[in-house]
C-alpha cells in the first residue's frame, strides 16, 4: 500500500520563511492569515489529505466510476461520504471570497492545500478543484444575479462545477467548436451539441452540477472570435434558490482511460439544454480563459503532487529494499546487502525528485502569491509587475511542472524496479495519473507556444525583461555569501542562456515562425530551470541565514543548502544544451516531406 504524508514542514518553510506571507498583512484577506492560523490550516489540511483522501486513492483507481443506463454516474465507494466530510471541513472555501461564504484567506494557502489534496488523491481533488475555476470565471464575467444564484452553493461545495470546451472535432483548436446556442424569448439560450472528455461531467457527489459551456450563437463570426460562454445547470434554479427542472443535459458515456479512474470523464450531450450567457456575446473565450488560467496553475500543482507522492514512496523503498553493496564498500556489513540508498544512480533519481518537488513547491506557492498581488497590491506598478510575472510563469508552472512531475514519478517507479511495475504495489498509479497532466488544460507543446509566441512579446517583452533583471539582481546579492556564491553563479549563467535563447528567437522567429515552434519546448524547460533555480537561491539564502543565526532545526536548513547545490550542479547545466538545440532552428525538423515518415 503506497504511503503519503503531506509535506507540511516544507510548505510552512516556504510560506513563512521564503515567501514571508506576514510581510503582506496590509493586503485585504492577508491580515487574517496570522502565523498560528497558517500553521493550523496547513497541518489540518495535511492531516485530511494523508488520513482521509490518500487511503481512498488506490481503491478509487481500482473501482473507477460506473454509469447506469439512465445516464447517472456513481463515484467509487467512499467518495460521496468523503466529499461530505470535505465540505463540512471547509477545505474548498479557504480562499473563496467572504461575501459568498468563503474564508477570504490568501490564495497561497489555497494553493498549498490543493497540492496536498492532488498528491493524496488526484481523481477526488479534481471534483472540487474544477469548481474553484468555475467560480473564478463566474465572479469575473457573470452578472450579479448569476453570482447570487450559483456562487454561494459552489463555494460551499453543495454544487460542483465543470468546464466544457472539447468536442470530437475540436481539441486544442477551439475555433472549431460547433455546439450551438439558440436565443429564446425569455433571454435564455437552447444549447445543443456534444462535448467530450468532460471531467466530473456527471457524478453523485453533489445535488446539482453547474456546467460552463462554450458554444456559438447563430450569426457568430467564424473561429475563436465567435465563441460565447454559457452557464448550464444540471437542474435549473428557481428564484428562491431551490432546484427546478432537470435540464436536458446528460452523460452519454464515460471514458475508460489510463489513469484518474475515480474521476468521471464524460461525453456530455446537450439537447436544447437551457443555458444563460456569461459575460458578453462572442467574448466567451476570454471569460473561459479566466477558468483555464486558474486550471493551468492547478494542473501544474497536480504534476507536483504526483511527483511528491511518488517521491515519498521512492524514498521509503530505497531505505527498505536491500540489493548489492555500496561502491565504496559495504555500508551495513552485518547485513547480507546494503539498502538501495547507497547506489549513486538511485541517489540521482532521489535527489532529482527532492530538488524538483521542493523547488516546484516554492514556485507554485509564489505563483499563488502573484495571483493575489496582481489584484490586491497597493500600487498600480506592483499589480502590473505581478500580473506580468504570473502571465509569464503560468505556462512554465503548467508545462515544465508537469513534464518534470511525470519524470519524477517514472523515476520513483524505476527505484521500485520490477515491483514498481506490479499494480498491487500502487506505485505505477502515480505514473498513470501524472500522465494526463501533460495533456489536458492545453497540451504542453501548446503551453510552450503560449510562452514563446505570446508571453515573450507581450508589451514589448516587459515581463521577460523584468524576470531577467530579477534573477540577475538576486544572483548579484548572493555572490558574496560563501555558501551561495557557486549556486548564484550557475544560476546567473543559466539566466544568460535564457537571454541568449530569447535573443535568438527575436532574430530568427520572424523570418521563419517554425523556428519558434521548433524551440518552444526547450525554451519552456530553460525557463523552468531558471525559475526553479531562483526558488533554490531564495531557499538557500533563508537556510544560510538561519544557520548563521543558529536558529533551530539545523539539519533541515543544511539539507536545503545541499539540495540547492545539487540543483545548481545537476539542473542548471541543461540550460546550455537546450539553448544550443533552440539555435539549431527548424530546418532538419521540418525538412522531410510527410511521406518520408512512413515505413516501407
Ligand atoms: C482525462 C481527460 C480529462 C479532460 N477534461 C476536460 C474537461 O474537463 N473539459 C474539457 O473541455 N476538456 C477536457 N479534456 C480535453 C483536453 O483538454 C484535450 O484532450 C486537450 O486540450 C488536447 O486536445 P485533443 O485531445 O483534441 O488533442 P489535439 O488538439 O488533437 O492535439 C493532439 C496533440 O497535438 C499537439 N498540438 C495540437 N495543436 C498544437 C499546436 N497548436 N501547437 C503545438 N502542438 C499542438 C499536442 O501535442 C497535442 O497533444 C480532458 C481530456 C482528458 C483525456
Amino acid at each position: 500500500m503506497p504511503i503519503y504524508q503531506a509535506p507540511t514542514r516544507d510548505t510552512l518553510f516556504i510560506i513563512k520563511e521564503v515567501i514571508r506571507l506576514s510581510d503582506y498583512s496590509n493586503l485585504p484577506g492577508f491580515e487574517a492569515a496570522t502565523p498560528d492560523i497558517v500553521d493550523t490550516v496547513i497541518k489540518e489540511a495535511g492531516k485530511f489529505a494523508s488520513e482521509v483522501l490518500a487511503p481512498l486513492n488506490a481503491s478509487g483507481d481500482q473501482e473507477g466510476c460506473t454509469r447506469a443506463d439512465d445516464g447517472s454516474v456513481k463515484t467509487p465507494s467512499g467518495f460521496k461520504q468523503t466529499h461530505e466530510q470535505w465540505r463540512e471541513s471547509g477545505w474548498g472555501t479557504i480562499s473563496a471570497p467572504e461575501e459568498f461564504g468563503g474564508q477570504g484567506m490568501p490564495g497561497v494557502l489555497g494553493f498549498a492545500v490543493s497540492e496536498f489534496m492532488a498528491a493524496a488523491n488526484m481523481a477526488f481533488a479534481m471534483y472540487p478543484g474544477l469548481t474553484n475555476g468555475a467560480v473564478s470565471a463566474l465572479l469575473a464575467k457573470g452578472s450579479p444575479q448569476q453570482h447570487q444564484m450559483y456562487v454561494p452553493k459552489m463555494v460551499a461545495g453543495e454544487w460542483l462545477g465543470t468546464m466544457n470546451l472539447t468536442e470530437p472535432q475540436c481539441g486544442t483548436d477551439l475555433g472549431l467548436i460547433s455546439t450551438k446556442a439558440e436565443p429564446q424569448l425569455d433571454g435564455a439560450f437552447a444549447i445543443t451539441g456534444t462535448k467530450i472528455f468532460i471531467s466530473a461531467g456527471e457524478h453523485d457527489l453533489s445535488e446539482n452540477i453547474i456546467h460552463l459551456v462554450l458554444a456559438k450563437t447563430p450569426d457568430a463570426p467564424e473561429g475563436t472570435k465567435g465563441i460565447s460562454l454559457f452557464v448550464v445547470p444540471k437542474f435549473t434554479v428557481e428564484p428562491d434558490g431551490s432546484l427546478g427542472e432537470r435540464n436536458t443535459v446528460s452523460c452519454g458515456a464515460i471514458e475508460h482511460k489510463m489513469g484518474i479512474h475515480a474521476n468521471a470523464t464524460c461525453v456530455m450531450n446537450y439537447d436544447g439544454a437551457t443555458g444563460w450567457m456569461v459575460g458578453e456575446e462572442n467574448k466567451g473565450l476570454a471569460a473561459m480563459f479566466i477558468m483555464m488560467n486558474a486550471a493551468r496553475l492547478g494542473v501544474g500543482i497536480q504534476g507536483l503532487g504526483q511527483a511528491e507522492a511518488a517521491y515519498q514512496n521512492g524514498v521509503a523503498y530505497a531505505a527498505d529494499r536491500r540489493q548489492g553493496r555500496a561502491l565504496t564498500g559495504a555500508a551495513d556489513p552485518e547485513a547480507k546487502a546494503d539498502p538501495l540508498f547507497v547506489h549513486p544512480d538511485v541517489r540521482r533519481m532521489l535527489m532529482d525528485g527532492k530538488a524538483f518537488t521542493e523547488g516546484m513547491r516554492a514556485l507554485a506557492l509564489w505563483g499563488g502569491l502573484l495571483v493575489e498581488l496582481a489584484e490586491k497590491a497597493e500600487t498600480e506598478e506592483e499589480r502590473e509587475q505581478a500580473d506580468d510575472l504570473l502571465g509569464l510563469l503560468t505556462p512554465v508552472i503548467k508545462g515544465y511542472g508537469t513534464d518534470k512531475g511525470y519524470d519524477v514519478a517514472t523515476n520513483m517507479q524505476q527505484i521500485w524496479g520490477g515491483h514498481g511495475y506490479i499494480v498491487e504495489n500502487g506505485v505505477e498509479q502515480f505514473v498513470r495519473d501524472a500522465r494526463i497532466t501533460m495533456i489536458y488544460e492545453g497540451a504542453n507543446g501548446v503551453q510552450a507556444m503560449d510562452l514563446v509566441g505570446r508571453k515573450l512579446a507581450k508589451n514589448g517583452g516587459r515581463a521577460i525583461q523584468a524576470f531577467f533583471a530579477m534573477v540577475d539582481e538576486e544572483c548579484a546579492g548572493a555572490k558574496d555569501t560563501e555558501m551561495l556564491s557557486d549556486i548564484a553563479e550557475r544560476l546567473e549563467k543559466a539566466n544568460g542562456e535564457l537571454k541568449a535563447a530569447t535573443m535568438w528567437f527575436m532574430q530568427n522567429a520572424m523570418t521563419n515562425p517554425d523556428n519558434a515552434g521548433a524551440g518552444a519546448h526547450h525554451y519552456m524547460h530553460i525557463a523552468g530551470i531558471v525559475a526553479l533555480g531562483l526558488m533554490w537561491l531564495r531557499m538557500g539564502k533563508v537556510a544560510a541565514q538561519s544557520l548563521a543565526d543558529g536558529d533551530g532545526d539545523a539539519a533541515f536548513y543544511e539539507a536545503k543548502l545541499v539540495t540547492a547545490r545539487y540543483f545548481a550542479e545537476r539542473f542548471t547545466p541543461d540550460a546550455g544544451a537546450l539553448r544550443r538545440k533552440i539555435e539549431s532552428g527548424a530546418e532538419s525538423m521540418m525538412e522531410l516531406p510527410q511521406t518520408a515518415f512512413a515505413r516501407n
